[in-house]
């Protein structure tokens, strides 16, 4: 592996110039510990999709090296293969050498947002979404009620029967919208919610930000399910997005900007453990320290906070359940959330909870550890391919005889949700946190 070029002209002589300049700049040490042995290939879900080197893990390290020695243009080619990587990490837990892939795509990911111009319309969605829309819980307040208007006044069925939203080619992308709750959960901050019985622990919850107005009945599960096995659950005021969207995006002053606020309110108090019910929030906040310069302030901040980060299946799993469970008899199966398995290593605590249901049955389906599809807001921008990964993901789910797939992330569940609805399979997909309230309420 070749070092990174860096030089500038001298003595009328032109070198050739890193691709990267800026912050976040993928970093050598990084990329230069994959050996190109490919083993990764054949887990990454765009290069089984296309066949194509450059949409592999390795063909985009290659890249990414290449654009930091100055022998590739950090141009069109460059941003399509990179953009089209779903950030599963799959290559990740493939990989013998440990190439921190995540890390590098994100890096990459960040340089195109600070070298390169993409067309108007992109630019102004992503500076709405990710620096003005997701950081601030009112604003997103405000689109969720106009949201809940569309979806509850009738106004979508309409849409949906006149054939409009495909004439805008919107109808794949509505269909993936989330249903928004009546009332929103933005009402619990500051709450308390105390122990059933002895305490156990006491926990911070981390609610996110798009889930305060589309989950927030699995945060209310989740309070019922802690709290019924001895923990104090206190929802900390002044918490705010994950950033997790924006980093994936590339967009890390935004993910930079609400990691800070969530370090300053999740740090004031002393909790055994900071729970999230969403795996794609959890693996960015286990992962604060990425975006923060090592000595730093924030960076040691960060280190403190992502000790206590758990996510909920994770925790329960490690806590041990004690609260009597009814029976639910059901066929289930589990979908593994990317950004839990390959991005947290947390495989086993979610089929251990389901496990622990009487009367559950639990079926593998194959392809489990393999996305959905949804990878944050990939199935917005790369709809199409999302939908194809859906469609091997239902048939796999439908083939098991499962009444309902089970996973642990809010972006899943959605995305499964359309999913069972596009192909029929007549499957309810709901969270694991979700199936154990259920058998909590069946006693
Ligand atoms: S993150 Fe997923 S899509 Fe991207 S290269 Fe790795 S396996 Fe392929
Ligand atoms: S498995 Fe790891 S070392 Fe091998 S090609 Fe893939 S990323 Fe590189």
């Amino acid at each position: 592996m070749t070092e990174p070029i860096a030089t500038v002209e001298q003595a009328g002589e032109t070198k050739r110039v890193s691709g990267f300049s800026g912050t976040d700049i993928p970093s050598y040490d990084d990329y230069a510990r994959c050996v190109h042995c490919g083993l990764c290939l054949n887990h990454c879900p765009t290069y089984k999709l296309w066949g194509l080197e450059a949409d592999s893990p390795r063909g985009r390290i290659r890249q990414i090296v290449l654009v930091d020695q100055g022998r590739l243009p950090l141009g069109d080619s460059f941003v399509k293969h990179i953009d089209q990587c779903l950030d599963c990490r799959a290559c990740e837990t493939a990989c013998p050498s440990g190439v921190e892939y995540g890390k590098l795509v994100e890096t990459a990911r960040s340089q195109i947002e600070q070298n390169y111009r993409r067309p108007f319309f992109s630019r102004l969605s992503r500076d709405f979404v990710f620096r003005r829309l997701l950081p601030y819980p009112r604003r997103i307040a405000i689109v969720a009620r106009t949201l809940y208007l569309y979806q509850r006044s009738g106004l979508q069925s309409l849409a949906r029967a006149t054939g409009i939203l495909k004439l805008l080619g919107l109808a794949d992308r509505e269909r993936l919208l989330p249903p928004i709750d009546r009332e929103f959960f933005f009402s619990r901050l500051g709450r308390t919610y105390p122990a059933v019985g002895h305490r156990r622990a006491r926990v911070a919850l981390f609610a996110g930000c798009i889930a305060q107005v589309s989950f927030s009945a699995l945060h209310e599960a989740t309070i019922r399910v802690l709290t019924a096995n001895g923990c104090e659950v206190v929802v900390p005021a002044g918490q705010t997005c994950c950033g997790a969207l924006a980093a994936h995006a590339g967009v890390r002053d935004a993910a930079r900007s609400v990691a800070r606020t969530n370090l300053g309110v999740f740090l004031r108090e002393d909790f055994d453990a900071i729970v999230t019910n969403a795996a794609g929030c959890g693996s960015t906040l286990k992962e604060y320290e990425h975006l923060f310069p090592n000595g730093t302030q924030d960076h040691a901040k960060a280190a403190a906070f992502q000790k206590k980060m758990r996510d909920a299946t994770e925790f329960l799993a490690a806590l041990g359940m004690t609260a009597h469970l009814g029976s639910l008899p059901l066929r289930v199966t589990y979908q593994d959330s990317c950004h839990l398995l390959h991005g947290q290593k947390v495989r086993e605590a979610p089929r251990t909870l389901l496990r622990a249901i009487p009367g559950l049955e639990l079926v593998e389906m194959s392809m489990a550890d393999y996305c959905c599809g949804s990878a944050g807001s990939y199935n917005v921008t790369e709809t199409q391919t999302s939908l194809e990964l859906l469609s091997e993901k239902m048939k796999h789910a439908s083939a098991t005889g499962a009444q309902v797939i089970a996973t642990a992330n809010p972006g899943c569940l959605l995305q499964m949700r359309a999913g069972a609805e596009i192909h029929s399979t007549g499957q309810e997909v709901v969270h694991v946190i979700e199936l154990l309230d259920r058998a909590l309420a069946s006693r």
